[in-house]
């Protein structure tokens, strides 16, 4: 790479802000061009569904660096301008104005895309998606007292715009296909706990339950009716069913693509000098000793960071273990490790979940007790650190002692 060949991140969200960070702490030279399909600065995308949205803290708030920053440091911010063509041969990527870009390394962090509910009526408006500032903004703005809202996925973005309307004083349904919120990544004894939550906090669940159609008058929604054919009256539908990563510019590039951007350990696609992080990224995580894509804050800040280290040629293992944390009324919980789709795993409580205080362990049998593959808390915080390295040991671990809330996790870790 010379320093006339510029680097190119292409996606303008917090994984492209972190990189552009790692790059200029070592490197101030070399040209770094931003393109980013979002006519605006990078910014993070978990406070859009808390304090945001709750209205507790401005939109500005969530923005990753001021704009001084990025003119302080040299980059150059194409916005509001997608990269459309990659050209891995020629190292040259074309953008929708039309222009053409050379790069010496360039970086895809083009994130996830929504995934669409697949039912009729879902163009009508009052009918939303959460994904960006100007999906939250329209949300929020939605969110009043009286309110009749209907919330399609109970995942962690159902969950908490349900506790953020719960907050503006609307009525809220959340109806959901699994048998408990939440279901594919907790299960459903813990899922049953944040189905138990909600509704004390007065919204409705409609589990097991699907959606046939949305109906509307004047181009307006007013209702869903759901699988089972019941009517449930709306003025505003938040559809969160998951996202996809954004891998088309890779694969017309041909780039290996599997449920990701496939990725080593050091971020390095299968083209020479391109590389990938964040959610778009199907990454080696050799702690793990598995490949696996996360959607998390973390992975963004810490993997982009990894990804702008490894193009200004420093060694990278990027081997977190993957972290995941959410707020809901007034419990804060975190959530670290991996648990692989087809593992039989069963969960082990520690400390009583009607007190809203509690831990739960994913474990798996190991020799005479259990191993933790994951972790979560509610409400008992600065127990990560110990969690992670419960994980990290890969010891076997004695069940009662994990159970037991007067046992310490750190003992446990044997650390
Ligand atoms: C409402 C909300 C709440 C969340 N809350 C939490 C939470 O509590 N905890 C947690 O761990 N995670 C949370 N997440 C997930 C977290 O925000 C994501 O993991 C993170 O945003 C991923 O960052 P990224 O930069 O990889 O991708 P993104 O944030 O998706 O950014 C990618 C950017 O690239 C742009 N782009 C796409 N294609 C192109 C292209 N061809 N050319 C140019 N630009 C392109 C996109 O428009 C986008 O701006 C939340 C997400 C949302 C939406």
């Amino acid at each position: 790479m010379t320093n006339s060949d510029p680097i190119v991140i292409v996606g303008g969200g917090l994984t492209a802000a972190r990189a552009i960070e790692a790059i200029r702490e070592s490197d101030q030279d070399t040209p770094v061009v931003l393109v980013g399909k979002e006519n605006r600065l990078p910014y993070e995308r978990p406070p859009l569904s808390k304090g945001v949205m709750l209205g507790n803290d401005p939109e500005d708030s969530a923005f990753t660096h001021p704009r001084e920053w990025y003119d302080e440091n040299h980059v150059e911010l194409r916005l509001g301008v997608a990269a459309d063509r990659l050209d891995t041969g020629a190292r040259t990527v074309t953008l929708s104005d039309g222009s053409e870009l050379s790069y010496g390394a360039l970086l895809i962090a083009t994130g996830s895309g929504l995934r669409k509910l697949d039912a009729p009526g879902t163009d009508l408006a009052d009918v939303f998606y959460l994904r960006s500032m100007p999906d939250s903004a329209k949300i929020r703005a939605r969110l009043v007292a009286g309110s009749e809202v209907v919330i399609v996925g109970a995942g962690w973005i159902g969950l908490e715009v349900a506790a953020a309307a719960r907050h503006h004083g609307a009525e809220v349904t959340i109806i959901e296909p699994q048998p408990a919120p939440l279901y594919g990544v907790v299960g459903e004894q813990v899922g049953s706990w944040f189905a138990d939550l909600h509704r004390g906090h007065g919204v409705t669940l409609r589990l097991g339950e699907g959606v046939e159609r949305l109906e509307g008058e004047d181009g307006k929604v007013t209702a869903v009716v759901t699988s089972s054919g019941e009517r449930l009256p709306a003025d505003t539908v938040v559809i969160g069913v998951g996202i996809r990563p954004n891998t088309r510019l890779a694969e017309d590039a041909g780039l290996e693509v599997d449920d990701g951007v496939v990725v080593d350990e050091a971020l390095r696609t299968s083209a020479e000098g391109v590389y990938a992080a964040g959610d778009v990224a199907n990454w080696f995580n050799p702690t793990l000793g598995t490949r696996l894509r996360v959607e998390h804050w973390a992975n963004a800040q810490d993997g982009g960071y990894a990804a702008g280290e490894s193009i200004v040629g420093k060694e990278v293992h990027y081997g977190p273990i993957p972290f995941f944390f959410s707020d809901q009324y007034d419990i804060g919980l975190e959530y670290a490790g991996h648990v692989p789709r087809d593992t039989d795993a069963e969960v082990v409580l520690r400390g009583d979940p009607a007190s809203n205080e509690f831990m739960a362990f994913w474990v798996v049998p190991e020799g005479d007790g259990v191993r933790v593959l994951a972790g979560m808390h509610v409400n008992v915080w600065d127990t990560m650190d110990a969690v992670q390295a419960l994980i990290r040991t890969r010891a076997a671990v004695d069940r009662a002692r994990l159970a037991d809330p007067g046992v310490s996790l750190t003992d446990l870790a044997g650390q």
